[in-house]
């Protein structure tokens, strides 16, 4: 999508973005303001803007968000201390991108309920 901030960092037209992952579906890369030590966004290769907008064929493709976070939340020794995997959802969760994101966070102790 010629106007989406993510569909741009996949397409390699934001150099800086410091990458941790790649494969067929999705990418991994740094959050530029991260909230704790370890915070990495898990973006689908497909534009989709929001999670309403998931249909059932985007089961495997949410699946596979998960399980490359908890790949690279293993590789980054943070499988055991543990992380948060959280994705927003419109104005209320505060989402700010609309490309749908999986955050990875982790690397201190993460308060419940969030704010
Ligand atoms: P959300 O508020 O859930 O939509 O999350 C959007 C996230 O994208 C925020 O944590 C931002 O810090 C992050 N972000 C925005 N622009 C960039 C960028 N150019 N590179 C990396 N992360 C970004
Ligand atoms: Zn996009």
């Amino acid at each position: 999508m010629a106007d989406c901030l993510f569909c741009k960092i996949i397409d390699g037209q934001i150099p800086t973005v410091k990458k941790v992952h790649d494969d067929a579906l999705c990418i991994g890369f740094l959050d530029i303001n991260p909230q704790a030590p370890t915070h990495i966004l898990f973006v689908p290769k497909r534009h989709i803007a929001t999670l309403n907008d998931c249909t059932t064929e985007d089961r495997e493709l949410m699946g596979h968000l998960i399980f490359a976070a908890a790949k690279v939340a293993r590789e980054k020794g943070v499988g055991e201390t543990g992380y948060r995997t959280v994705m927003n959802c419109n104005r209320d969760a505060g989402q700010t991108v609309f490309h749908i994101h999986l955050h990875l966070l982790a690397g201190r102790p993460l308060t419940w309920p969030p704010g």
